[in-house]
This record gives C-alpha cells, sequence and structure tokens, in this order.
C-alpha cells in the first residue's frame, strides 16, 4: 500500500495510479446529504476506483476498499494514507 495521496486537478484516468485521488467537481452535491460524496479515490493497495465521501476525506471514516479480492481499510489524513490499525 503507497503512503501518500496523490492529488490530480483534471480527471486524467491513465493517471489514476495506486493512491490517486481527484476531487469531484459536484463535490457535495451527490449522496448523502449528511455525509456527501467527495473525491474519487484508486486504492492505494490494488488501484479499484471508488467514491469517498466528506467524512472520509475529513479522516473520521475508515475508507474500505470496493474490490472483492482486495481488503485494504486506510484512513485519509491530509495527504497521507494510514492503514486501519486491527480491532
Ligand atoms: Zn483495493
Amino acid at each position: 500500500m503507497v503512503a501518500e495521496l496523490d492529488f490530480l486537478s483534471e480527471w486524467i484516468p491513465e493517471q489514476m495510479q495506486p493512491g490517486t485521488l481527484f476531487v469531484l467537481e459536484n463535490a457535495g452535491e451527490i449522496g448523502e446529504k449528511e455525509d456527501p460524496y467527495w473525491a474519487v479515490l484508486s486504492c492505494p493497495s490494488c488501484g479499484t476506483l471508488g467514491l469517498v465521501t466528506r467524512k472520509q476525506m475529513a479522516g473520521l471514516v475508515a475508507v474500505i476498499c470496493g474490490s472483492e479480492n482486495c481488503s485494504a481499510q486506510f484512513f485519509i489524513r491530509e495527504n497521507e494514507i494510514l492503514p486501519r490499525k486491527p480491532v
């Protein structure tokens, strides 16, 4: 798993390497009102793309990879990726 986030300012799918984050143009406008979708993140472990919410961006909620073959769980802390400690 990579340990640092890379920010993309433009949506370039080929550049979505593991750990790359792209903030949605309509961040905060879709999903739940309480915790809307904010960005697209390429899983730092396997590269699967997934949506992250505002609370996940703020590090309040762990991000869990959506791939069936990957069990990555981590927190976003500014531009770092912190693996979630086993409970
Ligand atoms: Zn993954």
